[in-house]
């Protein structure tokens, strides 16, 4: 699947972080250096690498990944972010011309996927109440026209073409004319199909531009097929000064593109990438969202939503202080009872584990946990008198039944519950290091 490789690396590199508590630079270091070699063997253009993983960098050693209580997350965080930056940062939607129609010219080498988009766009545009017209100013290739007519069929959508056999028209006039049409039709919105090549070459882009020139178009929008490696960059580019276009389609998003182009193209053009093309169906268009493309790349389950809560969750001053507690063995059960309330916060446990990537394995063991063994241990401890909670040797037969009694639980349980306290101290230390946490009355993960 799309992404799939950078992906996984990606997964793996902060996999790796996870484990740890404070990041040292050379860990740091280490982590940007494999984020750097995913990011080139998917095929990302070598100087938005460079820009992307010196961000990312300068952003992991600097304050907010210091002061963080998980910096592992904290960096994943930053990566995300910088991923969409990359990627255009906002969702950027079609435009259309305060006087219609609105004219929509479609530019890119031959297969990339311009007709195929055409009748997509048009299907989509038809749906929102517009009614497009498709202009055949591919006169280059002998079954384009025909190609874009069946398009349009399928699509339901006007054409305007030259008529069949003759082929070597001008483009540029087809082009004026399409638009002329399609005003005096009543046509709000006029998509114009070019003559694509197999490489760049000069009279292609001439003959782009001056159907720019003579359209005067809305969105000039540049089709690259996603699967094309590192000459996605240089391919963009050459559209960029030949034509120059206003946002960005990528097609062919469904194959085993290994995401260079999408990653690329936005930040080297600096135009926003408005369409994912996802399949050969007129159905597959998606509207682009840079920061969703960023989430399936990182491919983390919600972990950001999960860093998100936590971060609300646990206050870090608190945090630390329990950190302090428990390297100095003086983790109580009252602290016990704090962090508890801390972890009611974070909302449904069995919600929140399961948005932790990895956690497969570990669906049968969250069916069967409870939530409300929570509230039962909160309930002991709050049958507890202080003396009690904070230091539970003391706890002898008759106390344990008298917090027993207190809490409406057994004795069997306020018994359990002390001895699952050395668990539970165990537990919270690997959460104050950012691990997961092995949940009392789950059992060893
Ligand atoms: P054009 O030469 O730029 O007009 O490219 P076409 O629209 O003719 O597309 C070239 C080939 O790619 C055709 O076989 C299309 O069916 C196919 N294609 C176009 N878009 C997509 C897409 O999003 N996904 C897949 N899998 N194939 C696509």
């Amino acid at each position: 699947a799309t992404f799939g490789t950078l992906s996984d690396r990606l997964t793996e590199t902060f996999r790796n972080l996870r484990t740890k508590g404070k990041l040292s630079a050379a860990d740091v270091d280490q982590t940007v250096r494999e984020i750097r070699r995913a990011l080139l063997d998917a095929d990302v253009a070598l100087v938005v690498v460079k820009e992307f993983t010196a961000k990312v960098r300068e952003r992991a050693l600097g304050d907010e990944v210091n002061r963080a209580l998980n910096p592992a997350q904290q960096v994943v965080q930053i990566v995300n972010e910088e991923l969409v930056g990359i990627l255009g940062g906002e969702q950027r939607r079609l435009q259309f011309a305060k006087n219609p129609p609105t004219v929509i010219m479609l530019a890119g080498l031959q297969g990339s996927g311009k007709t195929t988009f055409a009748g997509k766009l048009a299907k989509q545009l038809e749906k929102d109440g517009h009614t497009p017209i498709l202009v055949a100013c591919d006169l280059q290739r002998p079954n384009a026209v025909n190609q874009l007519q069946v398009v349009a069929e399928r699509a339901g959508a006007a054409v305007f073409a030259p008529e069949p056999g003759n082929g070597v028209g001008d483009p540029v006039r087809v082009a004026r004319d399409g638009v002329e049409y399609a005003r005096r039709q009543q046509h709000d919105i006029v998509i114009i199909d070019t003559a694509g090549r197999l490489g760049v070459d000069a009279e292609l882009m001439k003959q782009a531009a001056d159907i720019r020139k003579a359209t005067d178009p809305d969105e000039v929008l540049f089709v690259i097929d996603a699967m094309v490696g590192q000459d996605a960059v240089n391919t963009a580019k050459a559209f960029q000064e030949g034509v120059d276009f206003t946002g960005v389609v990528l097609s062919k998003l469904d194959g085993d593109a290994r995401g260079g182009a999408a990653l690329s193209v936005a930040s080297v053009t600096q135009r926003p990438i408005i369409f994912a093309s996802t399949g050969e169906g007129l159905e597959d268009l998606e509207p682009f969202y840079p920061d969703r493309m960023a989430s399936r790349i990182l491919d983390l389950g919600d972990i950001l939503t999960l860093i998100e809560q936590a971060q609300q969750a646990f206050d870090e001053e608190e945090a630390l202080a329990v950190a302090e507690k428990l390297a100095n063995e003086q983790f109580t059960l009252e602290d016990f009872l704090g962090q508890l309330q801390q972890m009611k916060k974070m909302g449904s446990m069995k919600k929140m584990l399961g948005m932790l990537p990895g956690m497969g394995q570990m669906k049968q063991q969250l069916e069967q946990f409870d939530e409300r063994e929570i509230d039962r241990t909160e309930a002991i401890i709050r049958s507890m008198t202080p003396a009690e909670r904070r230091n539970p040797k003391v706890l002898n037969g008759s106390r344990r039944l008298r917090i027993a009694r207190g809490s409406g639980m057994t004795v069997t349980d306020v018994n359990q519950l002390v001895q699952r306290f050395d668990q539970a101290a165990k537990m919270m230390k690997t959460v104050a290091r950012g691990g997961v946490p092995n949940i009392p009355g789950m059992g060893p993960v």
